[in-house]
Protein backbone atom coordinates (compact mmCIF):
# COMPACT_ATOMS: atom_id res chain seq x y z
CA UNK A 1 0.00 0.00 0.00
CA UNK A 2 1.11 3.47 -0.98
CA UNK A 3 0.10 6.92 0.70
CA UNK A 4 0.83 10.17 0.21
CA UNK A 5 4.13 12.16 1.33
CA UNK A 6 2.32 15.52 1.79
CA UNK A 7 -0.59 14.17 3.68
CA UNK A 8 -4.69 14.06 1.23
CA UNK A 9 -6.32 16.35 0.40
CA UNK A 10 -9.76 14.48 1.14
CA UNK A 11 -10.28 13.92 -2.45
CA UNK A 12 -8.16 11.43 -3.86
CA UNK A 13 -7.79 7.91 -2.37
CA UNK A 14 -5.46 8.06 0.83
CA UNK A 15 -3.93 4.72 0.11
CA UNK A 16 -3.37 3.17 -3.13
CA UNK A 17 -1.92 0.46 -4.99
CA UNK A 18 1.41 0.40 -6.60
CA UNK A 19 -0.21 -0.25 -10.14
CA UNK A 20 -2.76 2.69 -9.50
CA UNK A 21 0.20 4.95 -8.51
CA UNK A 22 2.22 3.62 -11.25
CA UNK A 23 -0.37 4.67 -14.22
CA UNK A 24 -1.30 8.45 -11.77
CA UNK A 25 2.11 8.98 -9.94
CA UNK A 26 0.43 12.22 -9.11
CA UNK A 27 -0.34 12.68 -5.09
CA UNK A 28 -2.30 15.37 -3.08
CA UNK A 29 -0.80 18.81 -2.82
CA UNK A 30 2.15 17.92 -5.30
CA UNK A 31 3.30 15.44 -3.40
CA UNK A 32 5.04 11.58 -4.41
CA UNK A 33 3.68 8.48 -3.09
CA UNK A 34 5.63 6.62 -0.48
CA UNK A 35 5.43 2.91 1.21
CA UNK A 36 2.86 3.29 3.79
CA UNK A 37 4.67 0.34 5.80
CA UNK A 38 8.20 -0.51 5.81
CA UNK A 39 8.41 -4.70 6.30
CA UNK A 40 11.13 -6.20 7.56
CA UNK A 41 12.99 -9.38 5.57
CA UNK A 42 14.26 -12.33 6.79
CA UNK A 43 17.35 -12.21 5.79
CA UNK A 44 17.65 -16.55 5.81
CA UNK A 45 14.66 -16.63 4.29
CA UNK A 46 16.08 -14.73 0.81
CA UNK A 47 19.48 -16.30 1.28
CA UNK A 48 19.53 -18.33 -1.26
CA UNK A 49 17.04 -16.85 -3.89
CA UNK A 50 17.77 -15.86 -7.27
CA UNK A 51 17.21 -12.14 -8.53
CA UNK A 52 13.96 -12.63 -9.49
CA UNK A 53 12.66 -14.63 -7.07
CA UNK A 54 13.91 -12.10 -4.86
CA UNK A 55 12.20 -9.36 -6.76
CA UNK A 56 8.90 -11.51 -6.15
CA UNK A 57 10.15 -11.72 -3.07
CA UNK A 58 10.03 -7.87 -1.91
CA UNK A 59 6.82 -7.18 -4.07
CA UNK A 60 5.10 -9.84 -1.68
CA UNK A 61 6.38 -8.43 1.73
CA UNK A 62 5.29 -4.79 0.56
CA UNK A 63 2.04 -5.52 -0.34
CA UNK A 64 2.72 -4.76 -4.44
CA UNK A 65 0.41 -7.03 -6.94
CA UNK A 66 2.57 -9.04 -8.71
CA UNK A 67 0.71 -10.19 -11.40
CA UNK A 68 2.98 -8.65 -14.16
CA UNK A 69 5.96 -9.46 -12.43
CA UNK A 70 6.88 -12.41 -14.49
CA UNK A 71 6.34 -11.01 -17.70
CA UNK A 72 8.03 -7.70 -16.34
CA UNK A 73 11.27 -9.81 -15.38
CA UNK A 74 12.01 -11.51 -18.73
CA UNK A 75 13.11 -7.88 -19.81
CA UNK A 76 16.44 -8.66 -17.88
CA UNK A 77 17.02 -11.82 -20.44
CA UNK A 78 18.90 -9.02 -22.07
CA UNK A 79 21.26 -7.97 -19.78
CA UNK A 80 24.96 -9.03 -20.16
CA UNK A 81 24.31 -12.25 -17.75
CA UNK A 82 20.41 -13.38 -18.24
CA UNK A 83 20.88 -14.40 -14.50
CA UNK A 84 21.47 -11.44 -12.77
CA UNK A 85 20.98 -8.06 -14.01
CA UNK A 86 24.37 -6.68 -12.09
CA UNK A 87 27.75 -7.46 -11.64
CA UNK A 88 30.48 -7.09 -9.00
CA UNK A 89 34.31 -6.72 -9.15
CA UNK A 90 36.24 -6.10 -6.44
CA UNK A 91 38.81 -3.71 -6.24
CA UNK A 92 40.46 -4.60 -3.11
CA UNK A 93 39.76 -6.22 0.21
CA UNK A 94 37.07 -3.57 1.13
CA UNK A 95 36.38 -2.33 -2.03
CA UNK A 96 33.30 -3.90 -4.36
CA UNK A 97 32.21 -2.13 -7.91
CA UNK A 98 27.83 -2.61 -7.66
CA UNK A 99 28.37 -2.59 -11.93
CA UNK A 100 24.15 -1.36 -12.66
CA UNK A 101 24.79 -0.52 -16.06
CA UNK A 102 24.71 -3.84 -17.89
CA UNK A 103 21.33 -3.64 -19.59
CA UNK A 104 20.61 -1.97 -23.14
CA UNK A 105 21.51 1.52 -23.06
CA UNK A 106 24.55 1.16 -20.82
CA UNK A 107 23.33 2.78 -17.53
CA UNK A 108 21.65 1.94 -14.49
CA UNK A 109 18.29 3.33 -15.50
CA UNK A 110 18.05 0.22 -17.12
CA UNK A 111 17.35 -1.83 -13.70
CA UNK A 112 14.36 -0.21 -12.81
CA UNK A 113 13.12 1.39 -16.56
CA UNK A 114 13.13 -2.24 -18.44
CA UNK A 115 10.76 -4.65 -16.39
CA UNK A 116 9.05 -0.94 -14.87
CA UNK A 117 8.38 -0.30 -18.56
CA UNK A 118 7.02 -3.67 -18.78
CA UNK A 119 4.60 -3.41 -16.08
CA UNK A 120 3.23 0.47 -17.61
CA UNK A 121 2.55 -0.81 -21.22
CA UNK A 122 0.33 -4.15 -19.88
CA UNK A 123 -1.39 -1.99 -17.77
CA UNK A 124 -2.30 0.45 -20.56
CA UNK A 125 -3.50 -2.22 -22.57
CA UNK A 126 -4.96 -3.88 -20.00
CA UNK A 127 -6.84 -0.38 -19.37
CA UNK A 128 -7.41 0.07 -23.22
CA UNK A 129 -6.27 3.00 -22.34
CA UNK A 130 -4.16 5.34 -24.03
CA UNK A 131 -1.08 6.90 -21.57
CA UNK A 132 1.31 9.73 -23.10
CA UNK A 133 4.64 10.13 -21.36
CA UNK A 134 6.23 13.63 -21.51
CA UNK A 135 9.84 13.12 -20.60
CA UNK A 136 12.63 15.91 -20.58
CA UNK A 137 16.19 14.00 -20.61
CA UNK A 138 19.73 15.36 -20.14
CA UNK A 139 20.92 11.98 -21.68
CA UNK A 140 20.34 9.12 -19.76
CA UNK A 141 16.54 9.12 -18.60
CA UNK A 142 15.62 9.58 -22.33
CA UNK A 143 17.55 6.45 -23.58
CA UNK A 144 16.50 4.00 -20.98
CA UNK A 145 12.38 5.55 -21.52
CA UNK A 146 12.64 4.76 -24.94
CA UNK A 147 14.21 1.32 -25.04
CA UNK A 148 11.32 0.26 -22.09
CA UNK A 149 8.30 1.46 -24.27
CA UNK A 150 9.33 1.44 -28.04
CA UNK A 151 6.75 -0.24 -29.87
CA UNK A 152 4.49 -1.06 -26.92
CA UNK A 153 0.42 -0.10 -27.69
CA UNK A 154 -1.17 2.06 -26.05
CA UNK A 155 1.64 4.10 -24.49
CA UNK A 156 3.33 6.91 -26.42
CA UNK A 157 6.32 8.94 -25.69
CA UNK A 158 7.62 12.45 -26.28
CA UNK A 159 10.92 12.97 -25.16
CA UNK A 160 12.62 16.12 -25.23
CA UNK A 161 16.52 16.73 -24.96
CA UNK A 162 18.51 20.28 -25.08
CA UNK A 163 19.85 20.18 -28.86
CA UNK A 164 23.84 20.10 -28.55
CA UNK A 165 23.51 19.06 -25.06
CA UNK A 166 24.01 15.70 -24.45
CA UNK A 167 26.98 13.11 -25.55
CA UNK A 168 26.67 12.39 -28.80
CA UNK A 169 25.97 8.62 -28.02
CA UNK A 170 23.42 9.84 -25.93
CA UNK A 171 21.71 11.83 -28.32
CA UNK A 172 21.72 8.81 -31.20
CA UNK A 173 20.20 6.36 -28.48
CA UNK A 174 17.25 8.28 -28.62
CA UNK A 175 17.41 9.76 -32.42
CA UNK A 176 18.03 6.28 -33.78
CA UNK A 177 15.06 5.02 -32.19
CA UNK A 178 12.24 4.52 -34.99
CA UNK A 179 9.15 3.26 -33.01
CA UNK A 180 5.82 4.52 -34.02
CA UNK A 181 4.87 5.31 -30.63
CA UNK A 182 8.01 7.24 -30.45
CA UNK A 183 8.87 11.31 -30.38
CA UNK A 184 12.21 12.65 -29.95
CA UNK A 185 12.35 16.20 -29.72
CA UNK A 186 15.55 18.35 -29.72
CA UNK A 187 14.76 21.87 -27.69
CA UNK A 188 16.81 24.79 -28.25
CA UNK A 189 17.99 25.75 -24.94
CA UNK A 190 19.62 24.01 -22.09
CA UNK A 191 18.19 21.02 -19.38
CA UNK A 192 16.49 23.61 -17.45
CA UNK A 193 15.08 25.03 -20.25
CA UNK A 194 13.60 21.53 -21.45
CA UNK A 195 11.99 21.29 -18.21
CA UNK A 196 10.63 24.51 -17.69
CA UNK A 197 9.08 23.72 -21.44
CA UNK A 198 7.94 20.21 -20.06
CA UNK A 199 6.49 21.82 -17.22
CA UNK A 200 4.45 24.67 -19.25
CA UNK A 201 3.35 21.79 -21.05
CA UNK A 202 1.57 20.29 -18.41
CA UNK A 203 0.27 23.24 -17.50
CA UNK A 204 -0.58 24.39 -20.74
CA UNK A 205 -4.99 24.13 -20.87
CA UNK A 206 -5.63 23.84 -24.63
CA UNK A 207 -2.79 20.86 -24.47
CA UNK A 208 -4.57 19.62 -21.49
CA UNK A 209 -8.26 19.77 -23.11
CA UNK A 210 -6.47 18.41 -26.46
CA UNK A 211 -5.32 15.38 -24.80
CA UNK A 212 -8.86 14.62 -23.17
CA UNK A 213 -10.51 14.72 -25.98
CA UNK A 214 -8.04 12.60 -28.33
CA UNK A 215 -8.48 10.83 -24.85
CA UNK A 216 -5.05 10.07 -23.56
CA UNK A 217 -3.87 10.09 -20.24
CA UNK A 218 -0.93 11.83 -18.86
CA UNK A 219 1.78 9.52 -16.67
CA UNK A 220 5.34 9.66 -15.68
CA UNK A 221 8.48 7.51 -15.88
CA UNK A 222 10.88 9.58 -13.68
CA UNK A 223 11.81 8.36 -10.35
CA UNK A 224 8.85 10.40 -8.79
CA UNK A 225 6.92 6.93 -10.21
CA UNK A 226 7.08 4.81 -7.69
CA UNK A 227 7.19 1.65 -10.06
CA UNK A 228 10.73 2.88 -10.56
CA UNK A 229 11.83 3.15 -6.92
CA UNK A 230 10.69 -0.25 -5.97
CA UNK A 231 12.82 -1.77 -8.54
CA UNK A 232 15.87 0.39 -6.93
CA UNK A 233 15.37 -1.36 -3.51
CA UNK A 234 16.00 -5.19 -4.73
CA UNK A 235 19.99 -4.78 -6.12
CA UNK A 236 20.66 -3.08 -2.57
CA UNK A 237 19.57 -6.11 -0.86
CA UNK A 238 20.88 -8.40 -3.57
CA UNK A 239 24.50 -6.67 -2.86
CA UNK A 240 24.41 -7.72 0.43
CA UNK A 241 23.18 -10.88 0.45
CA UNK A 242 25.93 -11.41 -2.26
CA UNK A 243 28.43 -10.71 0.09
CA UNK A 244 27.42 -12.77 3.35
CA UNK A 245 26.76 -15.81 0.48
CA UNK A 246 30.53 -15.10 -0.64
CA UNK A 247 31.21 -15.47 3.67
CA UNK A 248 33.16 -11.88 2.44
CA UNK A 249 30.76 -10.33 5.68
CA UNK A 250 29.85 -12.35 8.67
CA UNK A 251 26.10 -12.35 9.44
CA UNK A 252 26.83 -9.51 12.36
CA UNK A 253 28.65 -7.31 10.05
CA UNK A 254 27.39 -4.35 8.14
CA UNK A 255 28.36 -2.77 5.06
CA UNK A 256 28.71 1.05 3.46
CA UNK A 257 27.16 1.83 0.18
CA UNK A 258 28.08 4.71 -2.41
CA UNK A 259 25.94 6.25 -4.41
CA UNK A 260 26.15 8.87 -6.79
CA UNK A 261 23.54 10.77 -6.82
CA UNK A 262 21.47 13.22 -8.47
CA UNK A 263 17.22 12.79 -8.54
CA UNK A 264 17.97 10.32 -5.52
CA UNK A 265 16.18 7.50 -6.86
CA UNK A 266 19.02 5.10 -6.56
CA UNK A 267 20.21 6.17 -2.69
CA UNK A 268 16.59 6.06 -2.15
CA UNK A 269 16.33 1.92 -2.51
CA UNK A 270 19.10 1.75 -0.36
CA UNK A 271 17.29 3.77 2.31
CA UNK A 272 14.27 1.39 2.22
CA UNK A 273 16.79 -1.39 2.36
CA UNK A 274 18.17 -0.44 5.45
CA UNK A 275 14.98 0.44 7.19
CA UNK A 276 13.96 -2.95 5.97
CA UNK A 277 16.86 -4.22 8.21
CA UNK A 278 19.92 -5.21 6.01
CA UNK A 279 22.30 -4.42 7.86
CA UNK A 280 24.07 -1.11 5.70
CA UNK A 281 26.17 1.10 8.24
CA UNK A 282 25.96 4.15 6.25
CA UNK A 283 24.53 5.05 2.65
CA UNK A 284 27.16 7.46 1.22
CA UNK A 285 26.10 10.27 -1.19
CA UNK A 286 28.19 11.27 -3.81
CA UNK A 287 27.83 14.78 -5.42
CA UNK A 288 29.41 16.63 -7.99
CA UNK A 289 29.74 20.62 -7.95
CA UNK A 290 26.13 20.76 -7.90
CA UNK A 291 26.48 19.75 -3.90
CA UNK A 292 23.29 21.12 -2.49
CA UNK A 293 22.75 17.28 -1.29
CA UNK A 294 26.26 17.49 0.33
CA UNK A 295 25.46 20.52 2.37
CA UNK A 296 21.71 19.10 3.30
CA UNK A 297 23.09 16.17 4.89
CA UNK A 298 26.07 18.18 6.58
CA UNK A 299 24.17 20.83 7.49
CA UNK A 300 21.19 20.13 7.53
CA UNK A 301 19.79 23.22 5.17
CA UNK A 302 18.51 22.69 1.72
CA UNK A 303 19.30 26.31 -0.27
CA UNK A 304 19.27 26.70 -3.61
CA UNK A 305 18.20 30.09 -3.19
CA UNK A 306 21.64 31.14 -4.15
CA UNK A 307 22.47 28.25 -6.76
CA UNK A 308 22.86 28.14 -10.44
CA UNK A 309 22.91 25.08 -11.92
CA UNK A 310 26.22 24.20 -13.32
CA UNK A 311 27.36 22.01 -16.02
CA UNK A 312 29.93 19.38 -15.05
CA UNK A 313 31.60 16.34 -16.50
CA UNK A 314 29.11 13.90 -14.14
CA UNK A 315 26.09 15.74 -15.78
CA UNK A 316 22.95 12.81 -14.97
CA UNK A 317 24.23 14.34 -11.36
CA UNK A 318 23.63 17.95 -12.61
CA UNK A 319 20.17 18.73 -10.23
CA UNK A 320 19.13 21.08 -8.03
CA UNK A 321 15.70 19.78 -7.00
CA UNK A 322 16.31 16.20 -5.94
CA UNK A 323 12.73 15.24 -5.77
CA UNK A 324 13.58 11.66 -3.65
CA UNK A 325 14.59 13.70 -0.78
CA UNK A 326 11.33 14.00 0.21
CA UNK A 327 10.24 10.53 0.46
CA UNK A 328 13.09 10.14 2.96
CA UNK A 329 11.61 13.84 5.07
CA UNK A 330 8.35 11.85 4.73
CA UNK A 331 9.32 8.45 6.65
CA UNK A 332 11.49 10.42 9.18
CA UNK A 333 9.69 12.98 10.31
CA UNK A 334 5.97 12.44 8.70
CA UNK A 335 3.70 14.27 6.28
CA UNK A 336 3.29 17.60 7.61
CA UNK A 337 6.36 18.45 8.46
CA UNK A 338 7.01 17.05 4.98
CA UNK A 339 4.44 19.27 3.12
CA UNK A 340 5.91 22.05 5.02
CA UNK A 341 9.62 22.03 4.40
CA UNK A 342 8.71 21.24 0.74
CA UNK A 343 6.45 24.42 0.95
CA UNK A 344 9.21 26.61 2.05
CA UNK A 345 11.51 25.22 -1.04
CA UNK A 346 9.07 26.56 -3.28
CA UNK A 347 8.29 29.63 -1.30
CA UNK A 348 12.18 30.59 -0.75
CA UNK A 349 14.05 28.17 -2.46
CA UNK A 350 15.38 26.83 0.99
CA UNK A 351 14.30 24.31 3.80
CA UNK A 352 15.86 23.80 6.87
CA UNK A 353 15.69 20.75 9.63
CA UNK A 354 16.86 21.04 13.38
CA UNK A 355 19.73 19.70 15.15
CA UNK A 356 17.74 16.58 16.16
CA UNK A 357 16.03 16.18 12.66
CA UNK A 358 19.61 15.74 11.33
CA UNK A 359 20.97 13.14 13.51
CA UNK A 360 18.03 11.06 12.20
CA UNK A 361 18.90 11.85 8.47
CA UNK A 362 22.57 11.18 9.86
CA UNK A 363 21.78 7.96 11.31
CA UNK A 364 21.22 6.53 7.27
CA UNK A 365 23.47 9.04 5.43
CA UNK A 366 26.96 10.76 4.61
CA UNK A 367 27.86 12.73 1.82
CA UNK A 368 30.99 13.55 0.04
CA UNK A 369 31.40 16.17 -2.99
CA UNK A 370 34.04 16.71 -5.55
CA UNK A 371 34.35 18.68 -8.50
CA UNK A 372 35.53 18.10 -12.59
CA UNK A 373 39.19 17.71 -12.02
CA UNK A 374 39.53 15.59 -8.80
CA UNK A 375 36.76 13.51 -11.41
CA UNK A 376 39.36 13.54 -14.16
CA UNK A 377 42.45 12.25 -12.02
CA UNK A 378 40.07 9.93 -10.39
CA UNK A 379 39.61 8.15 -13.98
CA UNK A 380 43.51 8.16 -14.77
CA UNK A 381 44.35 6.95 -11.61
CA UNK A 382 41.97 3.90 -11.99
CA UNK A 383 42.84 3.56 -15.90
CA UNK A 384 46.86 3.46 -14.92
CA UNK A 385 45.41 -0.02 -12.77
CA UNK A 386 43.50 -1.06 -16.02
CA UNK A 387 40.14 -0.23 -14.72
CA UNK A 388 37.87 2.03 -16.90
CA UNK A 389 35.21 3.75 -15.11
CA UNK A 390 32.60 6.28 -16.00
CA UNK A 391 32.66 9.91 -14.19
CA UNK A 392 29.50 8.97 -12.08
CA UNK A 393 31.00 6.21 -10.60
CA UNK A 394 34.47 8.12 -10.03
CA UNK A 395 32.84 10.95 -7.98
CA UNK A 396 31.46 7.94 -5.67
CA UNK A 397 35.15 5.83 -5.85
CA UNK A 398 36.48 9.43 -4.74
CA UNK A 399 34.02 9.54 -1.51
CA UNK A 400 35.66 5.83 -0.38
CA UNK A 401 38.10 6.14 2.10
CA UNK A 402 38.87 2.80 4.52
CA UNK A 403 36.20 2.86 6.74
CA UNK A 404 37.37 -0.65 8.37
CA UNK A 405 34.49 -2.12 6.54
CA UNK A 406 33.11 -3.34 3.01
CA UNK A 407 31.73 -1.02 1.45
CA UNK A 408 29.86 -1.48 -2.04
CA UNK A 409 29.98 1.32 -4.66
CA UNK A 410 27.44 1.44 -7.26
CA UNK A 411 28.84 1.97 -10.72
CA UNK A 412 25.50 3.58 -12.65
CA UNK A 413 27.02 3.68 -16.09
CA UNK A 414 29.58 1.75 -18.69
CA UNK A 415 32.29 3.76 -19.76
CA UNK A 416 30.98 3.39 -23.16
CA UNK A 417 28.30 6.11 -22.51
CA UNK A 418 31.31 9.02 -22.01
CA UNK A 419 33.80 8.33 -23.59
CA UNK A 420 35.53 12.05 -24.57
CA UNK A 421 36.01 12.78 -20.78
CA UNK A 422 37.48 9.37 -19.97
CA UNK A 423 40.00 10.65 -23.42
CA UNK A 424 40.21 13.94 -21.71
CA UNK A 425 41.08 12.67 -18.36
CA UNK A 426 43.97 10.76 -20.34
CA UNK A 427 44.92 13.86 -21.83
CA UNK A 428 44.53 12.85 -25.46
CA UNK A 429 43.59 15.76 -26.39
CA UNK A 430 43.72 15.02 -29.89
CA UNK A 431 40.63 12.86 -30.05
CA UNK A 432 37.68 15.41 -30.08
CA UNK A 433 34.69 13.12 -30.64
CA UNK A 434 32.36 10.26 -29.16
CA UNK A 435 33.05 7.38 -31.88
CA UNK A 436 36.95 8.12 -32.01
CA UNK A 437 37.22 7.79 -28.36
CA UNK A 438 35.65 4.57 -28.09
CA UNK A 439 37.74 3.03 -30.47
CA UNK A 440 40.72 4.57 -29.17
CA UNK A 441 39.78 3.06 -25.50
CA UNK A 442 38.67 -0.05 -26.49
CA UNK A 443 41.68 -0.92 -28.50
CA UNK A 444 43.91 0.73 -25.80
CA UNK A 445 42.29 -1.09 -22.75
CA UNK A 446 41.05 -4.06 -24.95
CA UNK A 447 37.66 -3.39 -24.10
CA UNK A 448 34.46 -4.44 -25.83
CA UNK A 449 32.19 -1.55 -27.53
CA UNK A 450 28.56 -3.26 -26.85
CA UNK A 451 26.66 -3.72 -29.96
CA UNK A 452 24.23 -0.86 -28.81
CA UNK A 453 26.53 1.52 -28.91
CA UNK A 454 28.45 0.62 -31.49
CA UNK A 455 26.06 0.08 -33.95
CA UNK A 456 24.52 3.61 -33.17
CA UNK A 457 27.19 5.34 -35.66
CA UNK A 458 25.79 3.31 -38.30
CA UNK A 459 21.93 4.10 -38.26
CA UNK A 460 19.97 6.91 -39.58
CA UNK A 461 19.24 9.65 -37.05
CA UNK A 462 15.48 9.27 -38.49
CA UNK A 463 13.93 10.47 -35.28
CA UNK A 464 14.82 14.03 -34.60
CA UNK A 465 12.67 17.18 -34.32
CA UNK A 466 14.03 20.41 -33.68
CA UNK A 467 11.53 22.67 -32.04
CA UNK A 468 11.14 25.60 -29.82
CA UNK A 469 9.40 26.93 -27.12
CA UNK A 470 7.00 28.27 -29.60
CA UNK A 471 6.15 25.26 -31.62
CA UNK A 472 6.55 22.61 -29.53
CA UNK A 473 2.38 22.24 -28.42
CA UNK A 474 2.08 22.16 -32.07
CA UNK A 475 4.44 19.38 -32.72
CA UNK A 476 3.61 16.81 -30.27
CA UNK A 477 -0.57 18.10 -30.94
CA UNK A 478 0.55 17.01 -34.66
CA UNK A 479 2.15 13.74 -33.68
CA UNK A 480 -0.66 12.96 -32.16
CA UNK A 481 -3.47 13.33 -34.53
CA UNK A 482 -1.26 11.37 -37.01
CA UNK A 483 -0.85 8.26 -34.76
CA UNK A 484 -4.36 8.10 -33.60
C1 LIG B 1 20.51 8.84 -13.22
C2 LIG B 1 21.95 8.65 -12.96
C3 LIG B 1 22.54 8.96 -11.72
C4 LIG B 1 21.75 9.57 -10.58
O1 LIG B 1 20.82 8.66 -10.02
P1 LIG B 1 19.63 9.20 -9.12
O2 LIG B 1 18.81 8.00 -8.82
O3 LIG B 1 18.88 10.20 -9.96
O4 LIG B 1 20.22 9.81 -7.91
C5 LIG B 1 23.89 8.73 -11.55
N1 LIG B 1 24.64 8.24 -12.56
C6 LIG B 1 24.12 7.94 -13.77
C7 LIG B 1 25.02 7.45 -14.84
C8 LIG B 1 22.76 8.13 -14.02
O5 LIG B 1 22.25 7.84 -15.23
Amino acid sequence: MLIETRGNDGIRDANIGLYEAILKPSASFNGLWSLKNIPQINIDDIKNLSYNDLVKYVFNILGADSSLLNEALLSYKTFDNVNIPLEFDRLDDNLFLQKLYTGPTRAFKDMAMQPFGKILCNLAKKDDKKYLILTATSGDTGPATLEAVKNQQNVYVVCIYPNNGTSDVQRLQMTTNSASNIKVLALDGDFDDAQSTLKNLLNNTNFKEFLSQHNFSISATNSVNFGRIIFQIIYHIYSYVYLLKHSIISDVESINIIVPSGNFGNALGAFYAKKMGVKINKIIIATNANSVLFDFIKTGKYDISNRKLLKTNSPAMDILKSSNMERVLFHLYGPSRTKELMENLDLYQSYEINKDELKELNFYFDAHTSNDNDVLSTIKKYAQKNIIIDPHTATALLAYKNYNMKTIVASTAEWSKFAPTITKALDLDFISNDKDALHYISTQFALPIHRNIESLFNKDECNNTIVSNDNICDVIKEWLIDID
